[in-house]
C-alpha cells in the first residue's frame, strides 16, 4: 500500500534561537490566556431540548456533507490542517495554560493533530474506492476526549468523524475546555460548517448522559477512564462505541540491553507530562542481573532527578505540574510504599496546593501488588525484578490493560519471543513508549486498554470503524 500526499509535520525546532524566543513569548502570555472563552460561552447548552436541537441540525448538516464528493471533503480537511498549523502559538499557550503542559510536550501535540487532519483527508478518498462494498457513514457522532492531549486526541476524533462523512457533536474534558475551543474554531476557519461541527458546554449530568446514550447518535467516541466506557455503556446497552481506554505498561530491560538508554527511555516514558499519559511506562521490570548489580538503578535515579520541575511557563521546565490536586489514588502512590517497597526517588510536594511534585520511583514492587496493578496517572514509577525474560513478559502481561508496552534488549532472540507473547497494542523496542505518531504507529490497545469497536487512530483503517459497510452482494 502506498500512501500518496501525506507526510508528518515537523515539530518546532527549538535549536534556532527565533524559536526559543517566539516560545518564550508564547509561555508569557499562557500565565493570562483567554482564548477559547468566548466560544465556550456561545456552546453552553441548558436544557434537554437545546441539545435535541443540536443533534437534528447536525444530523441535517451530516446529510448534505456526506453528499459531497469525498474530495470536497478532503479540501477541507487539508486546509484544517492548515488553520491548526497557523493557531500552533495560540494552541500552546491555551494547553500551558490549562493543562501545564511543557511547551515540549505541547509542540508535538499540534504536529500530531495536523497530521491527523492530513491523514485522514487522504483515508476519506480509500472509503470511495472499497470495491463490492459500499460504505455508509454515521450522522451524528459524539466526541468525548480526556484532558491529557486536549487538542490532538480530540481533534484526532473529530477530524476521523468528518472525514468518514459525519457530524461531530464535541464535549471537551472540563478542565481542558478552552483548548478544545481554539481547535474547533480553528475547523470552522477551515470551512467547516457550525452545524456539523458543534462544541458543547453541558450544565448538567443528566446532559452528559443525554449525550451519549440519544438514540439519534450513531457513534461514540471515547479516550478515557475503562471505568467511564463501562459507564457509557450501563446508559445504553447498545452505544456504538469507539474507545481507548487505560493503560498500565511497563518497560522490561533484559542484560543484552544498552543500560545507558534504557534508563534515559524509562525516566522519559514514565514523567513526560508528568506521567499523565495512557502510554506512560508506570513499570520498569529489570531482568536478573540488570536487577542485581544496581548500575541500572543507578543510572535511571541519575535520569529522574536531573529532571527539571517547575512552572510550564519557564521554558527551561522538563516535568510541570499534574492538571489537579493529587487525590485519591495517586496521591497514595505518591506518599506511601506497599510492602516490600522503597523509594528509589522520593517524591515531593513542592506547593500548597499539590500540583507540583517532583517524580518518585519506587523499587521492590511485588507481583499482584496495587503498584504493579493499578493506573496512577501520575509521576510515580513502580520497579520490578525478574529472574528471566519469561517471568519479565508474565509480569507485563499480567495487568489487566494492554495498551503500550516496551522492551530494551539488543538480543534479536529475546526480541522476538517478546513480540510474539506481548499483550499491548503498542509496541516499542530499544525506545520510549509514548508518542505515536500518525500513520507510522497507529495507536490502540486490547484488553480493558479499548472497547467497542474500531480499529487504530491514525491508521489506515480508522475511518471503517465509522460507519456501516457491507458487501453489495455475496459472492457467486
Ligand atoms: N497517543 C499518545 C501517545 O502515544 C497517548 C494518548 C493517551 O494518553 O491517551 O503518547
Amino acid at each position: 500500500r502506498t500512501v500518496t500526499g501525506f507526510h508528518n509535520e515537523p515539530d518546532t525546532d527549538p535549536a534556532l534561537a527565533a524559536n526559543r524566543a517566539w516560545g518564550r513569548e508564547i509561555l508569557r502570555r499562557s500565565v493570562n490566556s483567554t482564548l477559547g472563552e468566548g466560544a465556550i460561552a456561545a456552546a453552553r447548552i441548558e436544557t434537554a431540548a437545546q441539545l435535541d436541537e443540536v443533534f437534528a441540525a447536525a444530523s441535517a448538516a451530516a446529510e448534505k456533507w456526506a453528499a459531497l464528493p469525498a474530495a470536497d471533503r478532503a479540501a477541507v480537511l487539508h486546509r484544517a490542517g492548515a488553520e491548526l498549523a497557523a493557531r500552533r502559538g495560540q494552541l500552546i499557550e491555551i494547553m500551558a495554560h490549562e493543562a501545564g503542559k511543557t511547551i515540549a510536550e505541547a509542540d508535538p501535540e499540534i504536529s500530531e493533530a495536523i497530521d491527523f487532519a492530513n491523514y485522514y483527508a487522504e483515508r476519506a478518498l480509500d472509503l470511495e474506492k472499497i470495491t463490492g462494498a459500499e460504505f455508509v457513514p454515521s450522522k451524528v457522532t459524539v466526541v468525548t476526549p480526556p484532558w491529557n492531549f486536549p487538542v490532538a486526541i480530540p481533534a484526532g476524533g473529530v477530524l476521523a468523524a468528518l472525514a468518514s462523512g459525519s457530524a461531530a457533536v464535541i464535549k471537551p474534558a472540563k478542565l481542558t475546555q478552552r483548548c478544545g475551543a481554539v481547535m474547533v474554531e480553528a475547523l470552522w476557519a477551515a470551512g467547516v460548517p457550525r452545524d456539523l461541527l458543534v462544541l458543547v458546554d453541558l450544565a448538567s449530568r443528566d446532559l452528559g448522559t443525554q449525550l451519549v446514550s440519544s438514540p439519534v447518535v450513531d457513534r461514540v467516541i471515547l479516550t478515557g477512564a475503562y471505568e467511564t466506557a463501562q459507564l457509557f455503556r450501563s446508559f445504553r446497552a447498545d452505544l456504538p462505541l469507539l474507545a481507548e481506554t487505560s493503560g498500565k505498561n511497563a518497560i522490561i530491560v533484559t542484560p543484552s540491553a544498552d543500560l545507558d538508554l534504557a534508563a534515559a527511555d524509562v525516566a522519559r516514558s514514565a514523567f513526560g507530562h508528568a506521567g499523565q499519559k495512557c502510554s506512560a511506562a508506570s513499570l520498569a521490570i529489570l531482568v536478573g542481573s540488570v536487577a542485581d548489580s544496581k548500575r541500572f538503578e543507578r543510572q535511571l535515579v541519575d535520569a529522574v532527578t536531573s529532571m527539571r520541575v517547575g512552572v510550564p511557563s519557564d521554558p527551561a521546565t522538563q516535568m510541570g505540574p499534574i492538571i489537579e490536586p493529587a487525590n485519591g489514588k495517586l496521591l497514595k502512590a505518591l506518599t506511601t510504599l506497599d510492602r516490600g517497597e522503597r523509594w528509589l526517588v522520593e517524591p515531593k510536594k513542592l506547593d500548597e496546593e499539590g500540583r507540583q511534585w517532583t517524580p518518585g520511583v519506587k523499587t521492590g514492587v511485588a507481583p499482584g501488588s496495587t503498584t504493579h496493578m493499578t493506573e496512577f496517572f501520575g509521576p510515580v514509577l513502580g520497579v520490578m525484578r525478574a529472574k528471566d525474560l519469561d517471568e519479565a513478559i508474565r509480569l507485563q502481561n499480567a495487568v489487566d490493560y494492554g495498551l503500550t508496552a516496551g522492551i530494551h534488549s539488543l538480543d534479536s532472540d529475546e526480541v522476538a519471543t517478546w513480540l510474539d507473547r506481548v499483550e499491548a497494542g503498542n509496541l516499542y523496542v530499544n525506545r520510549g513508549i509514548t508518542g505515536a505518531i500518525v500513520q507510522r504507529q497507529p495507536f490502540g490497545g486490547w484488553k480493558r486498554s479499548a472497547v467497542g469497536a474500531g480499529a487504530k487512530a491514525g491508521g489506515p483503517n480508522y475511518l471503517l470503524g465509522l460507519g456501516e459497510w457491507q458487501p453489495a452482494e455475496l459472492p457467486a
